[in-house]
């Protein structure tokens, strides 16, 4: 044996190279186009700079080390003072500091706590679809502190306090009284051991004391526990109500959130997701008493937005990934990028993420025009749960098919695709799992005029797309089922995804979209669809560019 031999080991020959120092906004098309057709073209450079910054190895190198170093909860100080501190990797901190300087927790909404000029909606949401595809734990509080606004709402003065210290550029970790501070976070606590679908049966007491209310309960998961303040639902006398909960009450003093532990997660172990008791804490009421649901649900529409951009984001990456690796890996002397069968798997995978990302930067305008145009509101309504019910729930399953194009690489903790797939289920579990979210277009197709003509116009806008006449949807005969509720609607997301996708992209895209999605079943088997092979081509150049 000699040295040379060894030092031949090292070599490494028909590997990749890391897919990794690249634009994320540049470098996909289908995104590109996606901006410019929901109205921010306008924002294209500073969006390549964006997706510049957080295309680095050292953005993948700190979502790498976040992961691999989770939060810690420390109760009590050693001397058993009560602490509930939960400690972060500095990686983390950094990627918070990153998202908030631009604005993702905030860019939506003046300092005063109105909603920004478009294209405010759609501009976050290609930043917030970029970073997802780097790290996605620590966009938990930055989700839920953007949407937190909303119900604020119903508070005018309590909002304008605290959109000031929302809407900086300042990210400001430490745990003080949130006044004090230069830019705050906040979280949400609805869930409790009993139901986190059905809030009505939280058993969390609010008792009025003067100008505030005593809050004394549990909740089963309160993310993120560093947040500055939580909107929390809880049993006023007049019903199920809405509240502000800050960790410190107005004297400086701290708030009674006795964490008890953190949760144990799947994925998500940047972020720290917690058990906590409420022992007589501080509260100010947000909206009416008994109008708890009404008054959360505008922050969870917001945050199930985020869901679907975040999934998509996901499957952006994966596939990214995918399809970086098979340029460059040979089999029986081919590239497997050039492999038929790899490439019906690839071009079906990129037919997805067009779809996806279509759709979601269509709603993310709908959210940017629903205060002007009744319409786009009844589409923001009407097209959010459907959205995220289909991207969410597709995402597990893409992320794995991805996974495989890469081979056992795909399988090992260092490459990108093990973190995204476990993160990926969460997304359809939290805010409105799966059934609830069709529960949810149920209710609007039956109750709200304006939702059922909507789907029924989509339905009518793809129907002159090559052969898409036999895929109408009778929503007369399929709102009131409930059983059959999966299938309509993911056909309506279908339909709004192809609607979008004619909105933006090419018309060869669109076609074989609804051919392979809307006329046949497309299953979960990618790669069986039968994509013709001149649509395969375009949709692969469009994936990536070669370099
Ligand atoms: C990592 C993580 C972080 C979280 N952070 C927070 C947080 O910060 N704040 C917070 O309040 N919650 C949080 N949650 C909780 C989350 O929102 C709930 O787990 C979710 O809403 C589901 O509630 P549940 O767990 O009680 O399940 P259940 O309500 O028991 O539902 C179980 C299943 O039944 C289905 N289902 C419910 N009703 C029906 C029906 N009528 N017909 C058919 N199927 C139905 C649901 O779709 C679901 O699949 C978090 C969860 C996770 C995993």
């Amino acid at each position: 044996m000699t040295v040379a031999l060894r030092s031949d080991t090292d070599a490494a020959f028909n590997q990749s190279p890391l897919y990794e120092n690249i634009d994320l906004f540049s470098s996909d098309v289908p995104l590109i186009e996606a901006v410019e057709a929901n109205g921010a073209g306008g924002e294209a450079a500073a969006l390549s700079a964006f997706g510049r910054q957080w295309g680095t190895a050292d953005m993948f190198g700190l979502a790498r080390r976040a992961n691999e170093n989770p939060p810690k909860l420390y109760v009590f100080d050693p001397k058993g003072f009560r602490r509930d501190i939960v400690e972060f990797h500095p990686a983390y901190h950094e990627l918070m500091r990153a998202s908030i300087a631009a604005g993702l927790h905030a860019s939506t909404w003046t300092r005063s706590g109105l909603r920004a000029a478009p294209p405010a909606e759609v501009t976050r949401a290609a930043r917030y679809y970029m970073t997802a595809q780097i790290e996605s734990g620590h966009l938990c509080p930055i989700t839920m502190t953007r949407a937190a606004l909303a119900p604020l709402a119903a508070e005018p003065s309590l909002l304008a306090q605290v959109a000031a210290k929302v809407v900086t550029t300042s990210y400001d970790p430490v745990l003080r009284p949130w006044w004090e501070k230069s830019g705050v976070t906040l979280g949400m606590g609805m869930t409790e051991k009993q139901g986190g679908t059905d809030v009505r049966a939280n058993s969390t007491a609010a008792t009025p004391a003067g100008d505030h209310y005593v809050v004394t309960g549990h909740k089963w998961f309160l993310s993120a526990p560093m947040c500055d303040a939580f909107l929390v639902l809880a049993q006023a006398p007049g019903g199920l109500t809405c509240f502000f909960m800050p960790r410190f009450r107005p004297d400086g003093s701290v708030n009674r959130l006795n964490f008890q532990r953190l949760k144990d997660k799947l994925g998500n172990r940047s972020n720290a997701s917690s058990e906590v008791e409420f022992a007589e804490a501080f509260a100010l009421r947000v909206g009416e008493e008994g109008a708890g649901i009404r008054t959360i649900i505008q922050m969870v529409q917001l945050t199930r937005l985020d869901c679907a951009l975040a999934s998509a984001g996901f499957m952006r990456m994966a596939l990214a990934q995918a399809v970086h690796h098979c340029r460059y890996r040979s089999v029986f002397q081919k590239h497997l990028y050039d492999q038929p069968m790899m490439r019906a798997v690839l071009a079906d995978l990129s037919l997805e993420v067009e779809g996806a990302v279509a759709l979601v930067m269509r709603l993310a305008r709908a959210f940017d025009r629903a205060a002007e145009d009744p319409r786009e509101a009844a589409y923001a309504r009407a097209v959010t749960p459907a959205a995220k019910y289909w991207i969410c729930k597709t995402a597990p399953g893409f992320i794995y098919e991805a996974m495989e194009c890469l081979g056992g690489n795909g399988y090992v903790e260092e490459s990108v695709l093990p973190r995204l797939y476990r993160e990926a289920p969460v997304n359809a579990i939290w805010e409105g799992s799966g059934n609830v979210m069709c529960l949810d277009v149920l209710r609007a197709l039956r109750r709200d005029e304006e939702a059922a003509d909507l789907f029924s116009a989509l339905a009518r806008e793809v129907m002159p797309l090559p052969g898409a006449g036999e895929s109408r949807i009778d929503l007369n005969s399929e709102r009131d089922s409930e059983a059959g509720a999966r299938l309509t609607v993911g056909r309506l997301a279908l339909c709004a995804a192809a609607a979008a996708l004619k909105a933006s992209g090419p018309s060869k895209v669109t076609a074989a979209f609804v051919e392979t999605r809307l006329l046949a079943s497309h299953g979960a088997l990618y790669g069986a669809g039968g994509i013709a092979a001149p649509a395969a081509d375009l949709l692969l150049q469009r994936a990536l560019p070669e370099s």
